[in-house]
């Protein structure tokens, strides 16, 4: 199981998640910067940050 916490990359951000696959978690993050950040597209700086803070459970 892979698990991110939003809050390592948007300090404010409480949310977490929890998923299979890194890939994934990639696209319940893209949602969730999408509907709570207002980013339309998720950029590629930012998705390395997700993949970099993603831990393995
Ligand atoms: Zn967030």
């Amino acid at each position: 199981m892979k698990q991110f916490a939003c809050g390592d990359v948007v300090p404010s951000c409480g949310r977490t998640f929890a998923a299979p696959t890194e890939d994934d978690i990639l696209t319940a993050v893209a949602g969730h910067a999408r509907d709570d950040h207002g980013l339309i597209d998720t950029p590629a700086s930012l998705v390395d940050q997700v993949r970099a803070a993603i831990r393995t459970a």
